[in-house]
């Protein structure tokens, strides 16, 4: 038999942004499809009106297309096995509930959330926890306690739930393609409701069911998760269905200390959870993206990647193809993988000097824009030079435009080089490497070097007395690239005019 190609969901409720561990989730739900030539879908679980967003289904798949996380099927790119909307599915659940009614699997219940809520106070009292379970189940108000007729009135009243019949100790196992063997003993778990009476299912309810219309072959989904998955297992076993295999994924933890990543550690720590930048639609409030900081989508995902996943080699970088090649779900780690926000910065800036500056200089271009900045230099030209520059001493394409003496004469001297460095003789000595300068005839970064070695040397000096003044005069600062190349971009005039005023305004 030919064993079909794996289906693989990614499953995200569109309650607010999706965090970067959701985007990893879908990276390694992507990849996988990727690497098996199997299917990689997406299904917005909408059941619960109550945390319903306005925006959120747009983000998700907004932040989706610009990670180039692009789903075989979904609500927006369509599939046969749609749709693919719970909240458009609404019909579909209701008649599965019903047969585990049938089959003995559920049953209804019509203990109102102040009833259920006055049982937990009562044990808490008593410093114990109650739950809704194959325990307590006898002593509550559902269709195993209540006799037939007085069940139906109630149904037909409309106040009822349907919960799962959670059998009594029995052990659950499932193998995890991560975890390993996990197995749970079903007497700590509770009775799930599965369906409301307002016909909407639950989480539970609707994942289970969906994943299997939709043949869904792998669930591979975050660690927050896993202790639903024995429940799963008993849903899937009721219903008479195989399910699928299960990969639950580590945490991304804050960068200090133990814990799942938050908004707050990035609010704290200045850097975005969320990959593009979200706007609270009802306190207008922005929170950052990464996006909107900087960070080229092919970096950010690449940091993902590596937050839970290792190839065995020391090969940190991947370009799209190598981490489909590469991708396996036996090499997905236990533990919690911290996050490590220099990490990331590092990610941006390989992928930054891995780029031609013919490629960044576009980008550059819009990063100037947005500062209203100028080259010195009028042509293109000008902007690849500056990418030449600036590129291995940067980490974001924004921060090339740092450099403002790239865009404007000095304004001031930094006052500790000018202490440091402009001597007594230093006017004099500038001068003249004005005049050796002017006489160039090609002014590139090569003749600018040459001349200036050449009249270092007819004059015995040595590089200190003339190179950090050189800088100070065009620049106003004590380091940055190479001066030649600096000169060579501001041109012969820009360049005699910097060293003019300067030799003027320090003396
Ligand atoms: N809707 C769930 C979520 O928001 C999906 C969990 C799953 O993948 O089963 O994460």
């Amino acid at each position: 038999m030919i064993a079909s190609k794996p289906r693989v969901r990614f499953a995200p409720s569109p309650t607010g942004p999706l965090h970067m561990g959701g985007v990893r989730t879908a990276l390694y739900n992507y990849l996988f499809a990727r690497n098996t030539g199997g299917s990689f879908i997406v299904r917005i679980e909408d059941t619960d009106q109550n945390r319903f967003v306005e925006g959120a289904e747009p983000y998700i798949f907004e932040a989706l297309k610009w990670c180039g996380l692009e789903p075989d099927e979904s609500p927006v790119h369509g599939g046969d096995y749609g749709p693919y909307r719970q909240s458009e599915r609404k019909t579909i659940y209701g008649p599965y509930a019903l047969d585990l009614v049938a089959n003995g699997h559920a049953y209804y219940a019509f203990d109102t959330e102040e009833e259920v809520a006055s049982c937990r106070k009562a044990a808490e009292a008593e410093k114990k926890v109650w739950q809704y379970d194959a325990t307590t189940r006898i002593n509550m108000r559902n269709s195993l306690t209540l006799d037939g007729a007085e069940t139906q009135r109630l149904i037909e009243e409309g106040h009822w739930t349907i919960r799962f019949k959670m059998p009594d100790r029995e052990m659950i196992t499932f193998t995890d393609r991560i975890r390993g063997e996990v197995s749970v003993n079903s007497s700590v778990l509770d009775d799930k409701v599965l369906m409301k009476s307002d016909g909407m299912p639950t989480y539970h309810l609707a994942n289970v069911i969906d994943d299997h219309l939709m043949k869904v072959s792998h669930v591979i989904r975050g660690e927050e998760w896993l202790p639903s998955a024995p429940l799963h297992v008993m849903l899937y076993r009721a219903f008479g269905w195989e399910h699928p295999e299960f990969a639950h994924l580590p945490l991304i933890l804050k960068p200090e200390g133990n814990g799942k990543l938050s908004k707050r550690d990035g609010d704290k720590g200045g850097f975005p959870v969320f990959p593009i930048e979200w706007i609270d639609p009802t306190t207008s409030q922005p929170s950052p993206g990464y996006r909107e900081s900087g960070y080229f989508s092919e970096a950010f995902v690449n940091m993902l990647l590596m937050l839970g996943w290792n190839s065995g080699t020391e090969q940190e970088l991947f370009t799209r193809e190598e981490m489909i090649q590469a991708f396996s779900l036996d090499r997905v780690v236990k533990s919690g993988a911290r996050f490590n926000p220099d990490k990331a910065r590092w990610f941006n800036e390989s992928y930054l000097r891995s780029k031609t500056s013919d490629e960044l200089a576009p980008l550059l271009e819009e990063a100037m824009a947005t500062r209203r900045l100028t080259p010195a230099g009028t042509t293109s030209h000008a902007l690849i030079s500056i990418c030449e520059m600036m590129k291995e001493r940067c980490s974001f394409v924004h921060e090339m435009t740092a450099a403002e003496y790239l865009f404007k004469a000095p304004a001031t001297y930094d006052e500790k080089v000018v202490k440091k460095r402009w001597k007594e003789q230093s006017a004099e000595l500038m001068a003249g490497l004005a005049d050796a300068l002017s006489a160039i005839n090609e002014f590139g970064e090569a003749q600018i070097e040459k001349a200036f070695n050449a009249y270092l040397e007819a004059n015995e000096l040595s590089v200190g007395q003339v190179l950090p003044q050189f800088r100070l005069l065009l620049t106003g600062e004590g380091g940055g690239p190479s001066m030649f190349a600096i000169a060579a971009y501001l041109g012969r005039e820009t360049t005699m005019e910097r060293l003019r005023n300067g030799i003027q305004k320090l003396g």
